[in-house]
Protein backbone atom coordinates (compact mmCIF):
# COMPACT_ATOMS: atom_id res chain seq x y z
CA UNK A 1 0.00 0.00 0.00
CA UNK A 2 1.42 3.53 -0.86
CA UNK A 3 2.35 5.82 1.71
CA UNK A 4 1.43 8.82 -0.26
CA UNK A 5 -1.28 9.53 -2.99
CA UNK A 6 -0.39 11.55 -6.14
CA UNK A 7 -0.94 15.29 -5.74
CA UNK A 8 -4.53 15.66 -6.93
CA UNK A 9 -6.00 17.13 -8.76
CA UNK A 10 -3.61 17.31 -11.79
CA UNK A 11 -3.57 21.30 -12.89
CA UNK A 12 -5.83 21.71 -16.51
CA UNK A 13 -5.76 24.79 -18.48
CA UNK A 14 -9.50 26.93 -17.61
CA UNK A 15 -10.23 25.98 -21.40
CA UNK A 16 -9.72 21.91 -20.53
CA UNK A 17 -11.52 22.29 -17.65
CA UNK A 18 -14.44 24.04 -19.07
CA UNK A 19 -14.14 21.02 -21.85
CA UNK A 20 -14.04 18.41 -19.27
CA UNK A 21 -17.01 20.01 -17.72
CA UNK A 22 -19.09 20.14 -20.68
CA UNK A 23 -18.17 16.75 -21.53
CA UNK A 24 -18.37 14.75 -18.08
CA UNK A 25 -22.03 16.86 -17.97
CA UNK A 26 -23.25 16.06 -21.09
CA UNK A 27 -22.32 12.27 -20.80
CA UNK A 28 -24.17 12.64 -17.28
CA UNK A 29 -27.20 13.62 -18.63
CA UNK A 30 -27.20 11.45 -21.74
CA UNK A 31 -26.88 8.20 -19.98
CA UNK A 32 -29.29 8.77 -16.98
CA UNK A 33 -26.84 9.31 -14.80
CA UNK A 34 -29.22 12.10 -13.28
CA UNK A 35 -31.39 13.01 -10.57
CA UNK A 36 -35.03 14.42 -10.62
CA UNK A 37 -35.00 18.19 -9.82
CA UNK A 38 -36.34 19.50 -6.43
CA UNK A 39 -39.88 19.70 -7.08
CA UNK A 40 -42.36 22.10 -5.39
CA UNK A 41 -43.12 20.18 -1.78
CA UNK A 42 -47.01 20.48 -1.88
CA UNK A 43 -49.02 18.37 -4.30
CA UNK A 44 -48.25 15.31 -5.45
CA UNK A 45 -44.66 14.85 -7.77
CA UNK A 46 -45.54 15.84 -11.31
CA UNK A 47 -44.59 13.44 -14.06
CA UNK A 48 -40.76 14.20 -15.06
CA UNK A 49 -40.14 16.46 -17.83
CA UNK A 50 -36.25 17.36 -17.26
CA UNK A 51 -33.35 15.73 -14.64
CA UNK A 52 -30.13 17.13 -13.79
CA UNK A 53 -26.78 15.87 -13.81
CA UNK A 54 -26.20 13.75 -10.18
CA UNK A 55 -23.26 15.46 -8.48
CA UNK A 56 -19.98 14.15 -9.96
CA UNK A 57 -16.47 14.62 -9.74
CA UNK A 58 -14.51 15.98 -12.60
CA UNK A 59 -11.47 12.95 -12.14
CA UNK A 60 -11.22 10.34 -10.76
CA UNK A 61 -10.10 10.20 -7.37
CA UNK A 62 -6.63 8.11 -6.60
CA UNK A 63 -7.57 5.48 -4.21
CA UNK A 64 -4.76 2.80 -3.21
CA UNK A 65 -5.01 -0.97 -5.41
CA UNK A 66 -4.38 -3.18 -2.61
CA UNK A 67 -7.13 -1.65 -0.39
CA UNK A 68 -10.08 -1.26 -3.29
CA UNK A 69 -8.79 -5.42 -3.51
CA UNK A 70 -8.90 -6.05 0.31
CA UNK A 71 -12.54 -4.38 0.72
CA UNK A 72 -13.86 -6.35 -2.34
CA UNK A 73 -11.96 -10.01 -1.22
CA UNK A 74 -13.62 -9.27 2.43
CA UNK A 75 -17.50 -9.36 0.67
CA UNK A 76 -18.33 -12.60 1.07
CA UNK A 77 -17.49 -13.25 4.35
CA UNK A 78 -19.57 -9.80 4.88
CA UNK A 79 -21.97 -11.40 3.72
CA UNK A 80 -22.02 -14.65 5.54
CA UNK A 81 -21.87 -12.51 8.34
CA UNK A 82 -24.95 -10.49 8.26
CA UNK A 83 -26.79 -13.20 6.75
CA UNK A 84 -26.14 -15.63 9.84
CA UNK A 85 -26.82 -12.72 12.11
CA UNK A 86 -29.99 -12.38 10.27
CA UNK A 87 -31.34 -15.82 10.89
CA UNK A 88 -30.34 -16.05 14.99
CA UNK A 89 -33.21 -14.56 16.77
CA UNK A 90 -31.24 -14.81 19.93
CA UNK A 91 -28.53 -12.72 19.35
CA UNK A 92 -31.07 -10.15 17.53
CA UNK A 93 -33.20 -9.99 20.93
CA UNK A 94 -30.02 -9.57 23.20
CA UNK A 95 -28.38 -6.98 20.85
CA UNK A 96 -31.79 -4.92 19.53
CA UNK A 97 -34.01 -5.77 22.81
CA UNK A 98 -30.89 -3.01 24.67
CA UNK A 99 -31.98 -0.68 22.32
CA UNK A 100 -35.84 -1.13 22.23
CA UNK A 101 -36.77 0.85 24.97
CA UNK A 102 -34.57 4.18 24.21
CA UNK A 103 -35.17 4.13 20.39
CA UNK A 104 -38.57 3.85 19.29
CA UNK A 105 -38.04 3.18 15.55
CA UNK A 106 -35.88 0.09 16.66
CA UNK A 107 -38.29 -0.81 19.16
CA UNK A 108 -41.58 -0.97 16.77
CA UNK A 109 -39.17 -2.92 13.99
CA UNK A 110 -38.37 -5.67 16.83
CA UNK A 111 -41.56 -6.21 18.65
CA UNK A 112 -44.01 -5.96 14.97
CA UNK A 113 -40.85 -8.62 13.57
CA UNK A 114 -41.46 -10.43 16.85
CA UNK A 115 -45.29 -10.55 17.01
CA UNK A 116 -44.92 -12.31 13.14
CA UNK A 117 -41.80 -14.11 13.08
CA UNK A 118 -43.19 -17.59 13.95
CA UNK A 119 -45.62 -17.36 11.01
CA UNK A 120 -43.47 -16.24 8.10
CA UNK A 121 -43.86 -18.56 5.30
CA UNK A 122 -40.86 -17.41 3.06
CA UNK A 123 -37.78 -18.63 4.50
CA UNK A 124 -35.73 -17.24 2.14
CA UNK A 125 -34.00 -13.98 2.54
CA UNK A 126 -32.69 -11.55 0.15
CA UNK A 127 -29.41 -9.38 1.17
CA UNK A 128 -28.56 -6.28 -1.38
CA UNK A 129 -25.76 -5.16 1.24
CA UNK A 130 -22.93 -2.43 0.73
CA UNK A 131 -20.10 -2.39 2.90
CA UNK A 132 -18.97 1.20 3.66
CA UNK A 133 -15.14 1.75 4.32
CA UNK A 134 -12.74 5.23 4.52
CA UNK A 135 -9.06 5.27 4.20
CA UNK A 136 -7.06 5.36 7.82
CA UNK A 137 -4.02 7.43 7.11
CA UNK A 138 -1.87 5.52 9.81
CA UNK A 139 2.36 7.00 9.99
CA UNK A 140 3.31 4.69 7.00
CA UNK A 141 0.88 3.53 5.50
CA UNK A 142 -3.29 3.47 4.33
CA UNK A 143 -5.89 0.88 5.63
CA UNK A 144 -9.77 0.62 4.74
CA UNK A 145 -11.68 0.84 7.83
CA UNK A 146 -15.48 0.14 7.85
CA UNK A 147 -17.79 2.72 8.45
CA UNK A 148 -20.65 0.73 8.59
CA UNK A 149 -22.44 -2.12 7.22
CA UNK A 150 -26.16 -1.35 4.93
CA UNK A 151 -28.55 -3.77 5.21
CA UNK A 152 -31.42 -2.01 3.98
CA UNK A 153 -32.30 0.43 0.48
CA UNK A 154 -28.19 0.34 0.13
CA UNK A 155 -28.85 2.76 -3.07
CA UNK A 156 -25.96 4.26 -6.01
CA UNK A 157 -25.60 0.55 -7.69
CA UNK A 158 -26.81 2.21 -10.99
CA UNK A 159 -25.29 5.68 -10.79
CA UNK A 160 -22.15 4.10 -9.37
CA UNK A 161 -21.00 2.36 -12.60
CA UNK A 162 -22.36 5.12 -14.90
CA UNK A 163 -20.02 7.25 -12.86
CA UNK A 164 -17.00 4.58 -13.54
CA UNK A 165 -17.98 4.52 -17.04
CA UNK A 166 -18.23 8.21 -17.53
CA UNK A 167 -14.54 8.20 -15.99
CA UNK A 168 -13.10 5.98 -18.46
CA UNK A 169 -15.21 7.66 -21.39
CA UNK A 170 -13.27 11.14 -20.43
CA UNK A 171 -10.32 9.72 -20.58
CA UNK A 172 -10.45 8.03 -23.67
CA UNK A 173 -12.30 11.21 -25.07
CA UNK A 174 -9.47 13.47 -23.97
CA UNK A 175 -6.26 11.91 -24.34
CA UNK A 176 -6.04 10.68 -20.67
CA UNK A 177 -7.72 13.83 -19.14
CA UNK A 178 -5.19 16.08 -21.16
CA UNK A 179 -1.50 14.19 -20.22
CA UNK A 180 -2.47 15.71 -16.76
CA UNK A 181 -0.95 12.81 -14.52
CA UNK A 182 1.06 9.63 -15.68
CA UNK A 183 -1.80 7.94 -13.29
CA UNK A 184 -4.48 8.80 -15.75
CA UNK A 185 -3.05 7.11 -18.63
CA UNK A 186 -2.77 4.05 -17.16
CA UNK A 187 -6.03 1.52 -18.64
CA UNK A 188 -5.84 -0.96 -15.66
CA UNK A 189 -6.53 1.75 -13.09
CA UNK A 190 -10.18 2.47 -13.85
CA UNK A 191 -11.44 -1.12 -12.78
CA UNK A 192 -14.35 -2.36 -14.07
CA UNK A 193 -17.49 -1.82 -11.98
CA UNK A 194 -20.73 -3.79 -12.97
CA UNK A 195 -22.77 -2.73 -9.85
CA UNK A 196 -25.67 -1.94 -12.09
CA UNK A 197 -26.11 -5.48 -13.78
CA UNK A 198 -24.48 -7.01 -10.13
CA UNK A 199 -27.52 -5.88 -7.71
CA UNK A 200 -30.15 -6.35 -11.13
CA UNK A 201 -29.17 -10.00 -11.47
CA UNK A 202 -29.08 -10.26 -7.63
CA UNK A 203 -33.02 -9.10 -7.80
CA UNK A 204 -33.65 -11.66 -10.69
CA UNK A 205 -31.68 -14.97 -8.81
CA UNK A 206 -34.68 -13.62 -6.09
CA UNK A 207 -36.90 -13.95 -8.47
CA UNK A 208 -36.25 -16.67 -9.85
CA UNK A 209 -35.97 -18.58 -6.18
CA UNK A 210 -38.95 -17.32 -5.81
CA UNK A 211 -40.41 -19.57 -9.11
CA UNK A 212 -43.55 -18.08 -10.54
CA UNK A 213 -42.53 -17.11 -14.21
CA UNK A 214 -45.31 -14.28 -14.50
CA UNK A 215 -44.72 -13.27 -10.39
CA UNK A 216 -42.97 -9.64 -11.02
CA UNK A 217 -40.46 -7.33 -8.76
CA UNK A 218 -41.99 -4.91 -6.25
CA UNK A 219 -39.90 -1.92 -5.51
CA UNK A 220 -41.06 0.04 -2.53
CA UNK A 221 -39.99 3.53 -2.84
CA UNK A 222 -40.39 6.95 -0.88
CA UNK A 223 -43.11 9.85 -2.24
CA UNK A 224 -40.69 12.50 -3.44
CA UNK A 225 -37.78 10.32 -4.05
CA UNK A 226 -35.34 12.32 -6.13
CA UNK A 227 -32.41 9.14 -6.87
CA UNK A 228 -35.15 7.81 -9.33
CA UNK A 229 -33.06 6.70 -11.80
CA UNK A 230 -30.53 5.32 -9.85
CA UNK A 231 -33.63 2.64 -9.11
CA UNK A 232 -35.25 2.52 -12.66
CA UNK A 233 -31.78 1.60 -13.78
CA UNK A 234 -31.92 -1.92 -12.08
CA UNK A 235 -35.59 -2.01 -13.05
CA UNK A 236 -34.38 -1.47 -16.75
CA UNK A 237 -31.94 -4.06 -16.48
CA UNK A 238 -34.25 -6.58 -14.63
CA UNK A 239 -36.82 -6.24 -17.48
CA UNK A 240 -34.11 -5.82 -20.40
CA UNK A 241 -31.24 -8.87 -19.25
CA UNK A 242 -33.60 -11.02 -17.24
CA UNK A 243 -37.14 -10.37 -18.79
CA UNK A 244 -38.70 -9.69 -15.27
CA UNK A 245 -40.81 -7.09 -15.08
CA UNK A 246 -41.26 -4.60 -11.66
CA UNK A 247 -43.69 -1.64 -10.08
CA UNK A 248 -43.18 0.98 -7.80
CA UNK A 249 -45.09 1.85 -5.32
CA UNK A 250 -44.94 4.04 -1.81
CA UNK A 251 -45.85 2.65 1.44
CA UNK A 252 -49.37 5.10 1.17
CA UNK A 253 -50.30 2.83 -2.01
CA UNK A 254 -49.48 0.00 -1.02
CA UNK A 255 -51.69 0.43 2.09
CA UNK A 256 -54.59 0.81 0.24
CA UNK A 257 -53.67 -1.72 -2.91
CA UNK A 258 -51.53 -4.86 -1.36
CA UNK A 259 -52.95 -8.10 -0.34
CA UNK A 260 -52.26 -11.12 1.31
CA UNK A 261 -54.18 -14.13 0.03
CA UNK A 262 -54.91 -16.29 3.32
CA UNK A 263 -54.32 -19.64 1.96
CA UNK A 264 -51.89 -19.66 -0.55
CA UNK A 265 -50.09 -16.26 1.15
CA UNK A 266 -49.19 -14.44 -2.12
CA UNK A 267 -48.90 -11.26 -2.02
CA UNK A 268 -50.78 -9.01 -5.27
CA UNK A 269 -51.71 -6.38 -6.21
CA UNK A 270 -53.99 -4.85 -8.50
CA UNK A 271 -53.04 -2.37 -11.30
CA UNK A 272 -55.19 0.22 -10.53
CA UNK A 273 -54.81 0.93 -14.59
CA UNK A 274 -56.67 -2.42 -15.46
CA UNK A 275 -58.70 -2.89 -12.88
CA UNK A 276 -60.58 -6.10 -14.74
CA UNK A 277 -57.00 -8.01 -14.82
CA UNK A 278 -56.07 -10.25 -12.28
CA UNK A 279 -53.86 -8.57 -9.70
CA UNK A 280 -49.83 -9.14 -10.43
CA UNK A 281 -48.05 -11.63 -7.56
CA UNK A 282 -45.25 -10.06 -6.23
CA UNK A 283 -42.11 -12.23 -6.11
CA UNK A 284 -39.25 -10.20 -4.44
CA UNK A 285 -40.48 -7.33 -2.69
CA UNK A 286 -37.73 -4.52 -2.50
CA UNK A 287 -37.39 -1.73 -0.27
CA UNK A 288 -35.85 1.29 -1.34
CA UNK A 289 -37.58 3.00 1.69
CA UNK A 290 -38.80 1.53 4.74
CA UNK A 291 -35.31 2.68 6.51
CA UNK A 292 -36.15 5.73 8.45
CA UNK A 293 -39.01 6.96 11.31
CA UNK A 294 -40.41 8.92 8.65
CA UNK A 295 -41.22 6.79 6.30
CA UNK A 296 -43.93 5.69 8.92
CA UNK A 297 -46.04 8.30 9.42
CA UNK A 298 -48.53 6.30 11.39
CA UNK A 299 -49.12 2.41 12.34
CA UNK A 300 -50.94 2.03 9.19
CA UNK A 301 -47.16 2.12 7.45
CA UNK A 302 -46.11 -0.52 9.90
CA UNK A 303 -49.29 -2.41 9.37
CA UNK A 304 -48.32 -2.59 5.43
CA UNK A 305 -44.75 -3.56 6.41
CA UNK A 306 -45.94 -6.52 8.45
CA UNK A 307 -48.71 -7.69 5.88
CA UNK A 308 -45.85 -7.95 3.05
CA UNK A 309 -43.96 -9.65 5.70
CA UNK A 310 -45.78 -12.23 6.21
CA UNK A 311 -46.37 -12.85 2.71
CA UNK A 312 -44.32 -15.32 0.73
CA UNK A 313 -42.85 -12.98 -1.47
CA UNK A 314 -38.84 -13.12 -1.04
CA UNK A 315 -38.23 -9.86 0.97
CA UNK A 316 -34.79 -7.71 0.43
CA UNK A 317 -34.74 -7.52 3.21
CA UNK A 318 -36.65 -8.87 5.97
CA UNK A 319 -37.39 -7.42 8.64
CA UNK A 320 -34.98 -9.69 10.32
CA UNK A 321 -31.97 -8.41 8.32
CA UNK A 322 -32.32 -4.74 8.72
CA UNK A 323 -32.19 -5.04 12.39
CA UNK A 324 -29.32 -7.18 11.60
CA UNK A 325 -27.88 -3.66 10.17
CA UNK A 326 -28.30 -2.24 13.01
CA UNK A 327 -25.25 0.13 14.54
CA UNK A 328 -25.62 -1.58 18.12
CA UNK A 329 -25.44 -4.75 16.25
CA UNK A 330 -22.01 -3.46 14.33
CA UNK A 331 -20.93 -2.34 17.94
CA UNK A 332 -21.84 -5.91 19.62
CA UNK A 333 -20.15 -8.35 16.38
CA UNK A 334 -16.91 -6.20 17.66
CA UNK A 335 -17.29 -7.24 21.46
CA UNK A 336 -14.27 -10.20 21.95
CA UNK A 337 -14.95 -13.83 20.09
CA UNK A 338 -18.54 -12.50 18.70
CA UNK A 339 -17.39 -12.88 15.32
CA UNK A 340 -15.51 -15.94 15.31
CA UNK A 341 -19.02 -17.42 16.84
CA UNK A 342 -20.50 -16.08 13.44
CA UNK A 343 -17.93 -17.02 11.18
CA UNK A 344 -16.35 -19.68 12.62
CA UNK A 345 -19.23 -21.78 14.86
CA UNK A 346 -20.04 -25.38 13.95
CA UNK A 347 -23.70 -25.02 14.41
CA UNK A 348 -24.20 -21.91 11.79
CA UNK A 349 -26.40 -22.32 8.66
CA UNK A 350 -25.12 -22.06 5.57
CA UNK A 351 -25.15 -19.18 3.83
CA UNK A 352 -23.11 -19.64 0.87
CA UNK A 353 -19.34 -20.12 1.95
CA UNK A 354 -20.03 -23.69 3.30
CA UNK A 355 -21.69 -24.74 7.27
CA UNK A 356 -20.23 -24.19 10.06
CA UNK A 357 -16.87 -24.94 10.73
CA UNK A 358 -14.59 -25.20 7.97
CA UNK A 359 -15.47 -22.66 5.25
CA UNK A 360 -13.62 -20.05 6.78
CA UNK A 361 -10.42 -19.82 8.72
CA UNK A 362 -9.27 -17.92 11.68
CA UNK A 363 -7.13 -16.07 8.64
CA UNK A 364 -10.68 -14.74 7.38
CA UNK A 365 -11.90 -13.61 10.88
CA UNK A 366 -8.61 -11.48 11.19
CA UNK A 367 -8.93 -10.26 7.74
CA UNK A 368 -12.68 -9.12 8.75
CA UNK A 369 -11.63 -7.70 12.21
CA UNK A 370 -8.34 -5.57 10.91
CA UNK A 371 -11.01 -3.29 9.02
CA UNK A 372 -12.79 -2.58 12.36
CA UNK A 373 -12.28 0.53 14.44
CA UNK A 374 -13.04 1.28 17.81
CA UNK A 375 -16.57 0.43 19.00
CA UNK A 376 -18.14 1.16 22.38
CA UNK A 377 -21.21 0.43 23.65
CA UNK A 378 -22.71 3.18 25.65
CA UNK A 379 -24.52 1.06 28.58
CA UNK A 380 -23.13 0.39 32.31
CA UNK A 381 -20.87 -2.19 31.06
CA UNK A 382 -17.23 -1.97 31.56
CA UNK A 383 -16.95 -1.31 28.05
CA UNK A 384 -19.90 1.35 28.48
CA UNK A 385 -17.80 2.90 31.45
CA UNK A 386 -15.06 3.35 29.42
CA UNK A 387 -16.96 4.56 26.97
CA UNK A 388 -18.34 7.33 28.30
CA UNK A 389 -15.20 8.79 29.91
CA UNK A 390 -13.57 8.73 26.66
CA UNK A 391 -16.52 10.51 25.21
CA UNK A 392 -15.84 13.22 28.11
CA UNK A 393 -12.01 13.37 28.14
CA UNK A 394 -11.66 13.05 24.53
CA UNK A 395 -14.64 13.72 22.21
CA UNK A 396 -12.36 14.92 19.23
CA UNK A 397 -11.69 11.46 18.90
CA UNK A 398 -15.05 10.15 18.39
CA UNK A 399 -18.37 9.97 16.41
CA UNK A 400 -21.80 9.53 18.37
CA UNK A 401 -24.29 7.24 16.51
CA UNK A 402 -28.14 6.50 16.55
CA UNK A 403 -29.55 3.41 15.24
CA UNK A 404 -30.60 5.16 12.02
CA UNK A 405 -30.18 5.37 8.41
CA UNK A 406 -29.72 8.04 5.56
CA UNK A 407 -27.01 10.50 6.92
CA UNK A 408 -27.27 13.15 8.74
CA UNK A 409 -27.93 11.86 12.06
CA UNK A 410 -24.39 11.32 14.10
CA UNK A 411 -23.10 13.80 16.85
CA UNK A 412 -19.16 14.43 15.82
CA UNK A 413 -16.47 15.40 18.33
CA UNK A 414 -16.80 18.05 20.93
CA UNK A 415 -20.76 18.18 20.15
CA UNK A 416 -20.59 15.01 22.17
CA UNK A 417 -20.20 15.74 25.67
CA UNK A 418 -23.35 18.41 25.60
CA UNK A 419 -25.50 16.76 23.73
CA UNK A 420 -25.15 13.58 26.16
CA UNK A 421 -26.12 16.28 28.91
CA UNK A 422 -28.94 16.69 26.84
CA UNK A 423 -30.07 13.37 26.58
CA UNK A 424 -29.49 12.36 30.54
CA UNK A 425 -31.99 15.47 31.24
CA UNK A 426 -34.93 14.33 28.78
CA UNK A 427 -37.29 12.82 30.63
CA UNK A 428 -37.96 9.37 30.61
CA UNK A 429 -40.21 6.21 32.03
CA UNK A 430 -39.63 5.02 35.43
CA UNK A 431 -37.05 2.08 34.85
CA UNK A 432 -36.26 2.84 31.20
CA UNK A 433 -32.12 2.89 30.82
CA UNK A 434 -31.04 6.24 30.19
CA UNK A 435 -31.13 7.13 26.47
CA UNK A 436 -27.38 7.58 25.69
CA UNK A 437 -28.12 3.34 25.20
CA UNK A 438 -29.51 3.70 22.10
CA UNK A 439 -26.32 5.19 20.83
CA UNK A 440 -22.74 3.65 20.10
CA UNK A 441 -19.69 5.46 20.33
CA UNK A 442 -17.32 5.33 17.14
CA UNK A 443 -13.63 6.29 16.81
CA UNK A 444 -13.08 8.39 13.99
CA UNK A 445 -11.54 7.64 10.88
CA UNK A 446 -8.66 9.46 9.75
CA UNK A 447 -9.01 10.09 6.06
CA UNK A 448 -5.93 10.97 4.35
CA UNK A 449 -4.62 14.71 3.99
CA UNK A 450 -4.32 16.66 0.87
CA UNK A 451 -6.42 15.14 -2.14
CA UNK A 452 -8.31 17.32 -3.65
CA UNK A 453 -11.00 17.06 -6.63
CA UNK A 454 -13.46 18.94 -8.75
CA UNK A 455 -16.72 18.97 -7.56
CA UNK A 456 -19.95 19.54 -9.70
CA UNK A 457 -23.54 19.95 -8.88
CA UNK A 458 -26.03 19.62 -11.31
CA UNK A 459 -27.79 23.06 -11.92
CA UNK A 460 -24.46 25.05 -10.59
CA UNK A 461 -22.82 26.61 -13.67
CA UNK A 462 -18.98 26.14 -11.85
CA UNK A 463 -17.02 23.37 -10.16
CA UNK A 464 -15.89 23.69 -6.57
CA UNK A 465 -12.19 22.71 -5.87
CA UNK A 466 -12.64 20.94 -2.39
CA UNK A 467 -10.35 19.20 -0.75
CA UNK A 468 -12.05 15.47 -0.47
CA UNK A 469 -13.11 12.71 1.70
CA UNK A 470 -14.04 9.37 -0.39
CA UNK A 471 -15.97 6.92 0.91
CA UNK A 472 -15.60 3.24 -0.77
CA UNK A 473 -18.62 1.18 -0.68
CA UNK A 474 -18.55 -2.77 -1.52
CA UNK A 475 -22.11 -4.28 -2.68
CA UNK A 476 -22.86 -7.42 -1.63
CA UNK A 477 -25.56 -10.06 -2.77
CA UNK A 478 -27.01 -12.61 -0.26
CA UNK A 479 -29.74 -15.31 -0.65
CA UNK A 480 -29.94 -17.48 2.31
CA UNK A 481 -32.68 -19.07 4.48
CA UNK A 482 -33.65 -21.65 2.05
CA UNK A 483 -33.38 -25.21 2.63
CA UNK A 484 -31.67 -26.24 -0.51
CA UNK A 485 -28.27 -25.19 -2.15
CA UNK A 486 -30.27 -23.77 -5.09
CA UNK A 487 -31.36 -20.71 -2.92
CA UNK A 488 -28.39 -19.55 -1.78
CA UNK A 489 -25.67 -16.76 -2.91
CA UNK A 490 -23.12 -14.85 -1.95
CA UNK A 491 -21.33 -12.81 -4.15
CA UNK A 492 -19.59 -9.23 -4.45
CA UNK A 493 -21.16 -7.28 -6.58
CA UNK A 494 -19.29 -3.72 -7.49
CA UNK A 495 -18.66 -0.70 -5.97
CA UNK A 496 -18.88 2.50 -5.32
CA UNK A 497 -16.77 5.42 -4.56
CA UNK A 498 -18.42 8.60 -2.87
CA UNK A 499 -16.47 11.83 -2.26
CA UNK A 500 -17.28 14.59 -0.37
CA UNK A 501 -15.47 17.70 1.18
CA UNK A 502 -13.47 17.52 4.33
CA UNK A 503 -15.23 20.38 6.04
CA UNK A 504 -18.51 17.75 6.30
CA UNK A 505 -18.35 15.29 8.70
CA UNK A 506 -21.51 13.51 7.11
CA UNK A 507 -21.33 12.23 3.33
CA UNK A 508 -24.48 11.05 2.09
CA UNK A 509 -25.26 11.90 -1.59
CA UNK A 510 -28.95 11.92 -1.29
CA UNK A 511 -29.18 14.54 1.79
CA UNK A 512 -27.17 16.54 -1.01
CA UNK A 513 -23.16 16.77 1.02
CA UNK A 514 -21.44 13.83 -1.39
CA UNK A 515 -20.35 13.18 -5.00
CA UNK A 516 -20.76 10.05 -7.22
CA UNK A 517 -17.06 9.40 -8.01
CA UNK A 518 -14.82 6.52 -9.11
CA UNK A 519 -11.68 5.26 -7.66
CA UNK A 520 -8.61 5.54 -9.70
CA UNK A 521 -6.49 2.66 -8.90
CA UNK A 522 -2.86 3.86 -7.46
P1 LIG B 1 -25.66 6.37 7.80
O1 LIG B 1 -26.22 5.01 8.01
O2 LIG B 1 -26.59 7.45 8.20
O3 LIG B 1 -25.08 6.53 6.43
P2 LIG B 1 -22.88 6.30 8.71
O4 LIG B 1 -22.41 5.43 9.82
O5 LIG B 1 -22.51 5.87 7.35
O6 LIG B 1 -24.46 6.48 8.87
O7 LIG B 1 -22.35 7.77 8.96
C1 LIG B 1 -22.60 8.81 8.05
C2 LIG B 1 -21.30 9.46 7.60
O8 LIG B 1 -20.57 9.91 8.72
C3 LIG B 1 -20.36 8.53 6.85
O9 LIG B 1 -20.67 8.48 5.48
C4 LIG B 1 -19.01 9.20 7.11
O10 LIG B 1 -18.80 10.28 6.23
C5 LIG B 1 -19.18 9.76 8.51
N1 LIG B 1 -18.65 8.80 9.51
C6 LIG B 1 -19.34 7.81 10.12
N2 LIG B 1 -18.55 7.11 10.95
C7 LIG B 1 -17.32 7.65 10.86
C8 LIG B 1 -16.04 7.40 11.50
N3 LIG B 1 -15.90 6.42 12.38
N4 LIG B 1 -15.00 8.18 11.15
C9 LIG B 1 -15.13 9.19 10.26
N5 LIG B 1 -16.29 9.50 9.65
C10 LIG B 1 -17.38 8.75 9.94
MG1 LIG C 1 -26.29 3.38 6.65
MG1 LIG D 1 -23.52 5.50 5.62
Amino acid sequence: MPATLPAWPPALTPEQQAELLLEASAYALAHGFTLLPVHPPSGPPPAPTHAIAAPLSLFPTPFPRSEYERARSLQTAYNALYARVALDQEFIDRVIGSVAKVDTFQGELWTRWKGVRAELPQPVQLGIFRSDYLLHASESSFEIKQVEFNTIAASFGALSQKAGEMHRFLAQTTGAFYGAAPELADATAYPDNHSLEELAAGLAQGWKVYGNKDAVVLVVVQEGERNVFDQRGLQYELLSKHGVRSVRYTFAELGRLAQVDPSSKHLLIPNPLTPNAPPSEIAVVYYRAAYTPTDYTSSKEWDTRVLLERSLAIKCPTMALQLAGAKKVQQELALPGVLEDFLLGSSRPDVGLGAGAGSLTQEDVDAVRATWTGLWPMDDSEEGLEAQRLAETHPERFVLKPQREGGGNNIYRTDIPPYLAKLAAEPSNPGDPPKREGYILMELIEPPQGVHNWLVRGGEGKPRLADVVSELGVYGVSLFGGKDAKSIVNRSAGTLLRTKGRESDEGGVAIGISSIDSPLLV
